[in-house]
Order: structure tokens, then sequence, then C-alpha cells
């Protein structure tokens, strides 16, 4: 059976089309200014290709995306029915999804009506379903949500502070994101070191544009650094992570800006930008640090603190941590931002060996023998994991 994996952001969209026979990419590629001019998509497969089309919307998008799938020339498959079933990333499944599912009438308005919590991510996933309702009727569709993983949570994990009643009323509280990233590289962590899943603490740090620490237990969620939204936690490229709540309104006051305004400020102007003023890319501020450009490192300093803050407090909340892993573009790729959190960790035994850290974009062990925890690079692979969900719903 062939499965397309369909990621689908407001303007974008990224893609691979897997065989589950061998877990084999088929196909990847990435639809680029999804209505606005100079859309674009741009595709690997038999043959690597850029094409600027006009792509008015998600299902223009997904049309060209299967008109590559089936191409003569280079495509993969030579008819539409190979597409065995299609499975969606969708970022907010609330309350009401605690694991993947097939996507029927009642599952559609339930992601409707969790676009209250993420509307910035939740819209553009109901388009891309919509259009391959349109453009695959008879195909099976699956909802991979990235809050499921942390619905095992207890509620002192996801409670917040404030009055009880705006969790009744509004559903406000932790759901943490990343899920299908944190779920990966456990399971990925259990099969290394060669133990069962259900007797390992794990902490996992996915360090990309977007980061997230998770906190497991017998291969299930304890906590997780983001919140209602992805704006809590760890410092990222763009957005702020944790802060004193009073600083919205003091700022708001000051330079009279409206709460939108700010909340757009802590998304996309916020994290290590924000404090550099120079990049939101790792690479760049690495580059500038070490040309001694002294916002450049501080950037880079609070964030590396904050990560080892994050994994300290949540040695704490498993009572004791068997492995951590690092993830994502960053945490794959960085051996020095690796190295500079791992530095704070040897207060709670963990010890980093320099020499087998030299490593990017492979799983490796990273620390020395007799460290405990050990670390670990383990590169994730989300849309292989939406790919599986929706390969054991459906076949
Ligand atoms: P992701 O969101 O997981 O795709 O991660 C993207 C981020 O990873 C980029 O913004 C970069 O800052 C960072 N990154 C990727 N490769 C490297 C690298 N070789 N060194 C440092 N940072 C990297």
């Amino acid at each position: 059976m062939k499965i397309l994996v369909l990621n689908c952001g407001s303007s974008s969209l990224k893609y691979q089309f897997i065989d589950m026979e061998n877990e084999n990419v088929l196909a990847k590629g990435l639809c680029e200014r999804i209505g606005a001019e100079g859309s674009i998509i741009k595709h690997q497969g038999k043959v690597e290709f850029k094409n600027e089309v006009p792509m008015s919307d998600h299902k223009a998008a997904i049309g060209h995306v299967i008109d590559a799938l089936l191409n003569s020339d280079h495509g993969v498959i030579s008819d539409i029915k190979e597409v065995g079933a299609v499975g969606h990333r969708v970022v907010h499944g609330g309350e009401k999804f605690t694991r993947s599912v097939i996507i029927d009438d009642q599952v559609y308005s339930a992601i409707q009506e969790c676009c209250d919590l993420a509307p910035l991510h939740n819209p553009p996933n109901l388009m891309g379903i919509d259009a391959c309702s349109a453009l695959l009727p008879s195909v099976d569709q699956v909802a991979v949500f990235d809050t499921a993983f942390h619905q095992t949570m207890p509620e002192h994990a996801y409670l917040y502070a404030i009055p009880y009643e705006y969790y009744k009323k509004y559903k406000i509280r932790r759901y943490g994101f990343h899920g299908t990233s944190h779920k990966y590289v456990i399971k990925r962590v259990a099969e290394l070191v060669d133990e069962p899943i259900e007797e390992l603490r794990i902490i996992t740090a996915h360090l990309g544009n977007g980061a997230s620490v998770c906190a497991t237990d017998g291969g299930k969620s304890l906590d997780t650094s983001m919140g209602l939204t992805p704006l809590e936690g760890l410092v990222m490229g763009t957005r702020s992570g944790d802060l004193d709540p009073a600083i919205l309104a003091f700022i708001g006051k000051k330079e009279g800006i409206t709460p939108q305004e700010m909340e757009n400020i802590l998304n996309k102007k916020s994290g290590v930008l924000g404090v550099s003023g120079l990049s939101h890319d790792f690479r760049d501020l690495e580059e500038a640090a070490e040309k001694g450009n002294e916002r450049a490192k501080i950037a880079l300093e609070i964030f590396f603190y904050r990560v080892a803050k994050y994994i300290g407090q949540y040695a704490v909340a498993l009572k004791g941590v068997d492995v951590i892993a690092f993830t994502a573009g960053l945490g794959e790729n960085s051996p020095f931002a690796r190295a500079k959190i791992s530095q704070y960790l040897c207060a709670i035994g963990a010890y980093l060996d320099p020499a087998k850290n030299n490593v990017r974009g492979k799983e490796a062990m990273i620390s020395y023998d007799n460290s405990h925890p050990a670390l670990y690079v383990v590169p994730t692979n989300e849309e292989l994991v939406i790919a599986q969900d929706t390969f054991d719903l459906t076949r």
C-alpha cells in the first residue's frame, strides 16, 4: 500500500509519498506561495525539479502533486488508484483526540471545533482535507494530531494555575505539540538501547525552528514544554517561549499596541531573532557568534540555558532519567549546540563524549559509556509516523 502524507500550512504544503511495503519514500516535495504570485512546486522523485505554476488554493497545489506522482516520464505510479490512503498532519486535536483517526464527518467537525485553539494551523489542515475529498473522493483520509501523544499528561502537568472556570469554559490547558516527533524518537531510543519502552524514562529535546522538550515515562508523555499554543516553553527561532505574563500588559501600555499585536511580536519577532536582531536561523547565529557578534552569542546562550533548565526540571518530574535524546534541525545537526547544552547536564549525571558528539543527521550515542542518563542523537521522522498510523488504520 502506498500512502500520501500531507502537511498543509496556510500558504505551503509538504508532501511525501511512501511505499509501506518497505517504508521507502518514493517522492517528496514542497508547494510554496499557495494563493499568491509566484507559487512553486519543488519535487524530488525519479527526477528533481522546481516548477513555477499557478496555485490558487490547496486543491490546485495537491492537483500538481498528484500530476507529479502520475507523470508519464518521471512519475512513480501509473494509476491514481495506487494512492491507498492519505495521512494528514493536524496540529490541534484538543481533548477529543488521543490517537490518530480515520476522518469522517464527525471527526471533521471536531477538528473544526479545535480551530479556536489553533487558528493559524487547523484551518489550512482542513483545506488539505477538503482538497483531497474533492480530488481523491474514494480514498480514506487519516488525521494524525500533534497534540494526541500528550493526552496522557496528568492533570497537575496540564492545568494552569488560573481560575479553574477557564479550563471548564474554554478548555485552557497545556496540550503540547510535536507529539509525532517525540513519539517517533522514544520508540527509536528504546530500539537503540535494546530495552522495553515500558521501562524507560526518556527526555526528548526537539530543537528546530519550533522547539519543545518532552518527558516520557514508559512510552507515555508525562509533561512537555509547549502549552495551550506552541508559544510556551523553550526560546525558539522567532517565538519567545516562557516569559512573565505581566510583560504583555506592560509593553502593550508603553507602546500602545493591542494584545493581538503583542501576540504577533511574541510569535514572529522574538526568540533568538528578537534577541540577536540578526536571524532566526541557528546556522547564521553560530557563524556570527564565532565571529564575535555579542548579540548572537547571548541569544544562543539564552536558548541553550533554557533547554538545559527544562531537561533538569523533567529529570525531577520523572524522578530520574535514563536517556536524553536530541532531534530536529538543530538537535540533529549541531554538535556545538549539543555540547553547550550538555555542559549543564553533568548536574544530572550526563557526560557528553566530544569525539562521539561530532556527528550530524545520524543516529548515535554521544555520551561516555558510563554516563547515566545516556545522551543520543535521533533524527526525527514525523512523516513516517503519519504514514504508519495511516497504514495501520486503513489497511
Ligand atoms: P527544523 O525546524 O527541524 O527544520 O530545524 C530548522 C533549524 O535547524 C534551522 O533554522 C537551523 O537553525 C537549524 N539547523 C539545521 N541544520 C543546522 C546545522 N548544520 N547547524 C546548526 N543549525 C542547524
